[in-house]
């Protein structure tokens, strides 16, 4: 008998369509799904339904792109957030770790990625002009980028930080510093690491 008579055809779709997410290869798709089917099944449906609750009503928020189930985003809507601070990170869950500690007023601008020429990503691939528009539109005072510390983030912020200066010579660009260990992922780093990390962040004045 061939091995796709054998293999249940939901089982083979399921591995399948998991595989389509970045990153996910088909180890990442086969511990997924099979540890998955592991559970009862009351909380086997509880999961599928959430996630399929979160990708029914999460969309980038039409102002920051951060995720968010309300357009603007409870950040861009909120009056008492200040527009003229834009914290830049490379994805909703950074802003969201930042968010966590319950101390920046300010506003996010999620570039939905970070430059990887290897993997063919360039700036033109991320939100940077809307970026522009914002930090013009909003009278921006200070932008933080606060891309990962890992190479590129690393050139993702000396990228921005040229093409800021360049049309916006009085804006502030600051960069986290770190208390932050190089190639931490700031959506695991710690509390008081990120904290630290955003309060003692640095502005850049030298650009070759
Ligand atoms: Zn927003």
């Amino acid at each position: 008998m061939a091995f796709e008579d054998v293999f249940p055809e939901p089982l083979k779709e399921a591995l399948d369509k998991i595989t389509l997410i970045p990153s996910y290869g088909e180890r990442g798709a086969s511990r997924f799904v099979y540890n998955l089917l592991k559970l009862e099944q009351e909380k086997r449906k509880e999961i599928v339904e959430s996630l399929a609750r979160a990708v029914e009503s999460l969309k980038p928020c039409s102002e920051c792109y951060l995720l968010t189930d309300q357009d603007p985003c409870r950040v861009c809507s909120d009056p008492k957030r200040l527009k003229k601070f834009l914290c830049v990170v490379e994805e909703s869950q950074d802003a969201y770790a930042i968010e966590r500690l319950e101390r920046y007023r300010g506003v996010y601008h999620v570039l939905q990625g970070r430059i990887a020429p290897l993997e063919g990503i360039s700036p033109q691939d991320l939100t940077v002009e809307k970026l522009m528009e914002r930090i013009e539109k909003n009278k921006v005072v200070e932008v933080i980028l606060a891309t990962n510390p890992n190479a590129e983030g690393e050139a993702t912020a000396n990228y921005l930080a040229k093409v800021i200066r360049d049309r916006f010579p009085k804006v502030k660009i600051s960069r986290i510093s770190y208390g932050l260990q190089f190639g931490t992922l700031l959506e695991f780093a710690d509390t008081l690491s990120l904290e630290k990390s955003i309060e003692s962040r640095k502005e850049i004045e030298d650009l070759e």
